[in-house]
């Protein structure tokens, strides 16, 4: 069956895997992104490949803008039934330089984005009866990570606002679960690297249980079922995948 999914964060890394993948199955999907160029260039992609999608520039913190994007998602598209959320952003500073500014950035695109986007779509799925949900939290809020306090937090807000959801909607055919990955060769990771905040890749690598870095296709296949049919007795779940890297 061909259900409407939305991704969000859809420009880069894992975002674009799980495009790829909700299209491969035949569902049309609306690619959200801030970065606009980006995000266009996937989508025109996935046409080329002969799916059906479409591609939306949107700061997930601006609430108005996203509930412009996921009304031209249901007239282009048709209601949507599925979502992930996807769109983030990381910093590294110690806890005592992190300031108000920055704390409340992270929490506006990390956590306010994930409500904002998770308040526009549900109403379609509560009145299809049939909904799934999947946002990308992060293993640094299960395992705890320095100079990322903020970071951290706001994920553990994902997770715990995924949670709350997924009791909330248990009755009324809408599973919401989460995905903390750890380790995943995206630009996000290389760009610490690159910055000398995070080891080199060698060396995370061989700290890796599994002994090689997570792909977005790891996360995406992981994504692609939880989104399923057969995934409708998963829900408030926190569904691993980092390799071994949190137990
Ligand atoms: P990525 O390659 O940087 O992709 C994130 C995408 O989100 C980028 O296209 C980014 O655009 C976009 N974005 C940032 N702020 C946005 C906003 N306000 N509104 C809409 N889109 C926005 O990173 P990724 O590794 O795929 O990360 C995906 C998710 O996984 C994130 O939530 C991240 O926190 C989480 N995660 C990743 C890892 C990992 O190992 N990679 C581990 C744990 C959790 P710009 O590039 O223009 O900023």
């Amino acid at each position: 069956m061909s259900r409407v999914a939305v991704v969000t964060g859809a420009g880069s890394g894992m975002g674009v895997a799980i495009s790829q993948h909700f299209a491969a199955r035949g569902d049309r999907v609306a690619l959200l992104d801030v970065n606009g160029d980006a995000v266009e260039e996937v989508t025109q992609r996935l046409r080329d490949g002969g799916a059906e999608a479409i591609s939306c520039q949107v700061d997930v913190s601006d609430r108005r803008a996203v509930f412009a994007a996921i009304e031209t998602v249901r007239t282009e598209l048709g209601a949507v039934e599925i979502i992930v959320t996807s769109a983030g952003i990381e910093a590294f500073v110690p806890f005592l330089e992190i300031s108000p500014e920055s704390w409340e950035h992270m929490m506006a695109v990390n956590l306010t984005g994930t409500f904002n986007c998770l308040q526009a779509v549900v109403p379609d799925m509560l009145a299809g009866g049939w909904g799934r949900i999947v946002t990308i939290s992060s293993s640094s809020a299960q395992s705890g990570t320095k100079n990322m306090s903020h970071y951290v937090a706001s994920k553990g807000g994902v997770i715990a606002l995924t949670k709350a959801l997924a009791v909330e909607y248990a009755p009324r055919g809408i599973t919401v679960n989460t995905i903390p990955p750890g380790f995943i060769e995206t630009p996000m990771v290389h760009r610490p690297i690159e910055a000398g905040l995070l080891p080199s890749m060698e060396e995370l690598i061989a700290r890796a249980p599994v002994g090689r870095a997570g792909t977005p296709d790891d996360i995406a296949a992981a994504c692609a079922f939880l989104c399923s049919e057969e995934a409708g007795y998963i829900t408030g779940q926190l569904i691993g995948v980092n390799g071994g890297w949190y137990l």
